[in-house]
C-alpha cells in the first residue's frame, strides 16, 4: 500500500510482525496513522498555514532532510481570527524579545542554556526570592544551603544514577565520579538523617534556593523556558503520614495566595496510583484519601487523573493560565514514599524504642525562577507591577524658562537629590540626564516601562515636591506631592500587592 513512500515503509518494517497496523482513509488519501481523521475535508472551515521548516527524518542530522508544514484549523473563521490575534500578541510579548528590550538577561554560546541575568533582571529575581523568603518566614519553613557537587554514591542511593544519569553533568574529581545536582531532595535527606529525629520536630519544612543543573539537549534550549542552569523555590516537607492532609492543605493555600498576587488562574488535578507503583496499597490509599480531603478543603474545583501518579507517590498537578490563557506547569506538589526508604530516614515516635518512616513532600510554588521570569514577562506584557518592577520611577527634569531664575544644572541637581531620597527608601529610581525635550523624555520613559515618571521643574524645586505621572494612563490627573509623600504612596502600592 505504501510502496511509493520509503519513510512509511521504513516505519512498517520496524513494527513487530504480529502487530495489527491501522490506516485511515480521508477521500483518496489513505494514511498510516493511529487516527482519528475527520470524515472528509468539508469539515475544514477555516484553515491557516502557520509555519514551514525543514527537519531531518527522525530528528537525525545524518538522515534525509524533509519539509515540515504546520497548520491550524478551526470550525469557523471567527475562531481562527481570535487564535491568530492571540498568537500575534504572544509574539509581541515573547520574553526573549522583551528581555532584550528591557535589558534583563542575555545568553552566550560560551555557556549554552545558562542565563546571564543583567542588573535589571537580577532585580526581579531578587524580589521574587525575598518575597518567597518572607512567605517562608510566616509559614514555618526553614532555609538550608546545600552543596552543588555530590559523590556519585549519593545519586546511587537516590536512584538518579539509574534513572536520570543522562540528564546530569557527571565528571571526575580526585579519581572519583561526581555529579552536579539536578534536584535538591537527596541533599535534604542527608540533612534529615544527620542525627536522630523525633516526632516533635515534624513537620520539618526545608527550603532551598540551590542552583540546579540539568543537561538538556542543546536543540531543546529556548530562552528562559528550557535551560540547563536554574534555581527553584524548592522545599521538602518531612512529615508523619497523619500530617499529610494538613501539609498539603497548607501548600495549596500557599499556591493560591501567591498566584492571586500574580493574577494567575489555575486548575488542580490529582494523579493517583499507577500500575507500576512501589510500596503497599494501604499507604497509597490513605495518602490519596488525605490529598482528596485537602483538595476539597481548598474550595477549588479539582479532578482526578486515575493512575497518572509517579511510581513513588501520588501528586497534585497545578496548571496555571496566564493573561493570554496559555497553560503552564509551575508549581509542584508530589508525595514521596520511596526516597525516605532509599535514605533509610526514620524518626522516633511517642512510643519508646520504635522508629517510624516519614513521608516526604516535594513542593515548589514558582517552579524555576528563570521560567517564572519568562512567564511573568509575557503575562504582564513587560509592564511589571510596582513591587516587582526593575524600573520603578524616573525623575525627568523640565527645561526651565530663563525668567524662572533657575538654570538646567540647578534643576538636574534637584532631580538627583530626589533620586537619592527615593533610592535610600529602597526604590529603583533613575534620573533622565539627557538634553531631550520633556515630552520626548516622558515618551522614552513610558517605552522603557518605568511605573512612574517624576517631573521636576522650577515650581517643584521651590516647593521641594515632585509631579507624578503614571506609566499607563493616557489622560491622567497629575499630582504634585512632597518627596516623602511620593515615597509613602509607593510603599502603600507595594504593600497592597503583597
Ligand atoms: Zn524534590
Amino acid at each position: 500500500m505504501f510502496a511509493e513512500n520509503q519513510f512509511k515503509v521504513e516505519i512498517i518494517k520496524e513494527l513487530p510482525e504480529d502487530l495489527a497496523i491501522t490506516v485511515y482513509r480521508c477521500g483518496d488519501l489513505v494514511d498510516l496513522c493511529r487516527g482519528p481523521h475527520i470524515p472528509n475535508t468539508s469539515f475544514v472551515k477555516a484553515f491557516a498555514c502557520t509555519n514551514a521548516s525543514s527537519s531531518y527524518w527522525r530528528g537525525k542530522a545524518e538522515r534525509e532532510s524533509l519539509q515540515r508544514v504546520y497548520g491550524v484549523s478551526f470550525p469557523d473563521s471567527k475562531r481562527l481570527k481570535d487564535y491568530s490575534d492571540m498568537m500575534e500578541e504572544a509574539q509581541r510579548r515573547d520574553h526573549r524579545k522583551l528581555g532584550q528590550k528591557q535589558e534583563l538577561f542575555i545568553f552566550n554560546p560560551v555557556s549554552p542554556g545558562c542565563c546571564f541575568f543583567l542588573p535589571h533582571g537580577a532585580r526581579i529575581l531578587n524580589k521574587l526570592k525575598t518575597f518567597m523568603q518572607q512567605e517562608y518566614w510566616e509559614r514555618g519553613y526553614e532555609e538550608v544551603v546545600t552543596p552543588n557537587v555530590y559523590n556519585m554514591s549519593l545519586w546511587e542511593t537516590s536512584g538518579h544514577a539509574a534513572n536520570y544519569r543522562e540528564n546530569m553533568f557527571v565528571f571526575e574529581v580526585d579519581g572519583q565520579e561526581v555529579g552536579l545536582k539536578p534536584m535538591n531532595c537527596p541533599g535534604h535527606c542527608e540533612i534529615f538523617r544527620h542525627r536522630t529525629r523525633s516526632y516533635r520536630e515534624l513537620p520539618l519544612r526545608m527550603a532551598d534556593f540551590g542552583v540546579l543543573h540539568r543537561n538538556e539537549a542543546s536543540g531543546a534550549l529556548t530562552g528562559l523556558t528550557r535551560v540547563r542552569r536554574f534555581v527553584q523555590d524548592d522545599a521538602h516537607i518531612f512529615c508523619r503520614e497523619s500530617q499529610v492532609k494538613d501539609e498539603v492543605e497548607g501548600v495549596l493555600k500557599f499556591i493560591d495566595d501567591v498566584y492571586k498576587i500574580f493574577g494567575f488562574e489555575y486548575e488542580l488535578e490529582l494523579s493517583t496510583r499507577p500500575e507500576n507503583y512501589l510500596g503497599d496499597v494501604e499507604t497509597w490509599n490513605r495518602a490519596e484519601h488525605q490529598l482528596k480531603e485537602a483538595l476539597t478543603a481548598s474550595g477549588k474545583p479539582w479532578k482526578v487523573n486515575e493512575g497518572d501518579g509517579a511510581f513513588y507517590g501520588p501528586k497534585i498537578d497545578i496548571g496555571v493560565f496566564d493573561a493570554l490563557k496559555r497553560k503552564f506547569q509551575c508549581a509542584t506538589l508530589q508525595l514521596d514514599f520511596q526516597l525516605p526508604i532509599n535514605f533509610k530516614l526514620t524518626y522516633a515516635p511517642e512510643e519508646q524504642g520504635k522508629l517510624e518512616r516519614p513521608v516526604m513532600i516535594h513542593r515548589a510554588i514558582l517552579g524555576s525562577f528563570e521560567r517564572m521570569v519568562a512567564i511573568l514577562l509575557e503575562h504582564y506584557g513587560g509592564k511589571w507591577p510596582l513591587w516587582l518592577s526593575p524600573r520603578q520611577a524616573i525623575v525627568c527634569p523640565t527645561a526651565p524658562k530663563p525668567e524662572s531664575g533657575y538654570n538646567k544644572e540647578a534643576i538636574l541637581e534637584y532631580a538627583k537629590e530626589v533620586r537619592g531620597k527615593m533610592h535610600k527608601a529602597g526604590f529603583y529610581v533613575d534620573v533622565d540626564m539627557t538634553d531631550e525635550t520633556f515630552n520626548k523624555k516622558v515618551a522614552l520613559a513610558q517605552a522603557a516601562q518605568y511605573n512612574y515618571i517624576l517631573a521636576v521643574g522650577p515650581t517643584e524645586v521651590n516647593s521641594g515636591e515632585v509631579t507624578i505621572r503614571v506609566r499607563d494612563k493616557k489622560d491622567q490627573a497629575l499630582s504634585t506631592v512632597s518627596v516623602d509623600d511620593a515615597i509613602r504612596r509607593f510603599r502603600e502600592e507595594v504593600a497592597a500587592f503583597q
